[in-house]
Parts: structure tokens; C-alpha cells; sequence
């Protein structure tokens, strides 16, 4: 049983790690970000109200984070574990899901936190170097993974876009929000025993290697 939180800046490649983490190990990889993002595609009420918050680069309101996560946790594919990215992103946060988790009869000291580490001028060079595809989402990057023909999708021919939210001052801000906001989550986690971390320097393949040292071979 893996049931993991994923924790790093943007840019520091947590969305390719999580991929493989969730393919590896067969759990969800359930994204805050992603499935605000679809809602805001969709047009739906939540995503009317997420993108007020996320085009400023500021967080979505905790009462609304937390009820959405709640109800996707409670779905049959998160019975054998999950792996959450970018939830929790503040202490509060945290000490809500140790509180659901407790209501819903599962350890919070099962979780495993990864927290994928990077110095700041990295992570600028990461996030505004990323397209993302219009259609199917696929993400790329300018410099370290390039599509095969520039500002097309390898997969499905789509166009790719800069997202909103990866403008340098946007970037510069979601930075600052995460240390303001995101870091004493770290020491949180760390506290509580239930912390590793990973160096987000290293290639993608070591970074994935590390990663699967720590949880185990075998899902
Ligand atoms: P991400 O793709 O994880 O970087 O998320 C994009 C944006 O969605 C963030 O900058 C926030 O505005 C919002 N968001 C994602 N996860 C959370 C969360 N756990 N709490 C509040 N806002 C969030």
C-alpha cells in the first residue's frame, strides 16, 4: 500500500516524477492543480471561482482545496493508495488531511512525504522553458524535453501553449507563495517522521531512481 504526498516548488519536475511514480506502483496520481485546471476548461463553478485565485498565483481557498480532495480520496481507485501533487500545500492543510485521514479509519503516519529539492534560479529556468499541449496535455520542455517539431505535440499533432500561471512573474510569485506558505509544511512533515528528500538536480532518471530506492522495488 503506497499512499504518498508529493512536495516540491514549481518547476522542480514533481508532475513527470509523479507520473511515474503512479504508473510504477498503479495508484492515481491525483493533481490539485490538474483537476482545477480541467474544471476551469470545462467552465464548471469551481473552476469559474479556481481561476480568480490561480491566474494571480495565489492559493485557491483551503474550504474548497480540501472538500474536492476529500471526494476524490473517497473513490474506489484510491482503495490500494494514491499519490497526491500539490496537496497539501500549507500546514493547515495538512493537519486537515491527518484529521480526514484519521475520520476515514487510515494512519496518517502511513503516508510517505517526498520532497523534491532545487535552488530557486533552477527552478525559474524550469518552469518558464515548459509547454504544455492544448489537446491532450502532454507536458514538454524547451531545453530538456523537447518536442520533435517546435510548438508541436510529438503525440497528437496539437499546438503548445505556455500555461497562464508559468509567466515569469507569476513564476516569481508562486515562488514566493510556496516559501512563505509551503515550507514550514516541510518541518511539519519532518517532525512527524514522515519525511524524504529527493534532489530534484539530478536527471529525471535519477531522480525517479532515488525515489523508488526509498519506497521499494515492488509496488
Ligand atoms: P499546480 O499545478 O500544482 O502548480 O497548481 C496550480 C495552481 O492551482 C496553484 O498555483 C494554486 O493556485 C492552485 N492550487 C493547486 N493546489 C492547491 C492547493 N492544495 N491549495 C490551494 N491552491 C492550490
Amino acid at each position: 500500500m503506497k499512499r504518498i504526498v508529493l512536495l516540491g516548488p514549481p518547476g522542480v519536475g514533481k508532475g513527470t516524477q509523479a507520473e511515474r511514480i503512479s504508473d510504477k506502483y498503479g495508484i492515481p496520481h491525483i493533481s490539485t492543480g490538474d483537476i482545477f485546471r480541467a474544471n476551469m476548461k470545462q467552465g464548471t463553478p469551481l473552476g469559474k471561482l479556481a481561476k480568480e485565485y490561480i491566474e494571480k498565483g495565489l492559493l485557491v481557498p483551503d474550504d474548497v482545496t480540501c472538500g474536492m480532495v476529500w471526494d476524490r480520496l473517497a473513490e474506489e481507485d484510491c482503495k490500494a493508495g494514491y499519490l497526491l501533487d500539490g496537496f497539501p500545500r500549507t500546514v493547515y492543510q495538512a493537519e486537515q488531511l491527518d484529521a480526514h485521514l484519521k475520520a476515514v479509519g487510515q494512519d496518517p503516519q502511513d503516508i510517505t512525504v517526498l520532497n523534491i529539492q532545487a535552488p530557486t534560479q533552477t527552478l525559474i529556468e524550469r518552469a518558464t522553458g515548459r509547454r504544455i499541449c492544448k489537446d491532450c496535455g502532454k507536458s514538454y520542455h524547451t531545453v530538456y524535453t523537447p518536442p520533435k517539431t517546435e510548438g508541436i505535440c510529438d503525440v497528437c499533432g496539437g499546438e503548445l501553449r505556455i500555461r497562464p500561471d508559468d509567466a515569469l512573474e507569476t513564476v516569481q510569485n508562486r515562488l514566493k507563495v510556496y516559501e512563505d506558505q509551503t515550507s514550514p509544511l516541510i518541518e511539519y512533515y519532518r517532525t512527524t517522521d514522515r519525511l524524504a528528500d529527493i534532489d530534484g538536480c539530478q536527471a529525471i532518471d535519477g531522480v525517479f531512481g532515488q525515489i523508488c530506492a526509498l519506497l521499494g522495488e515492488k509496488p
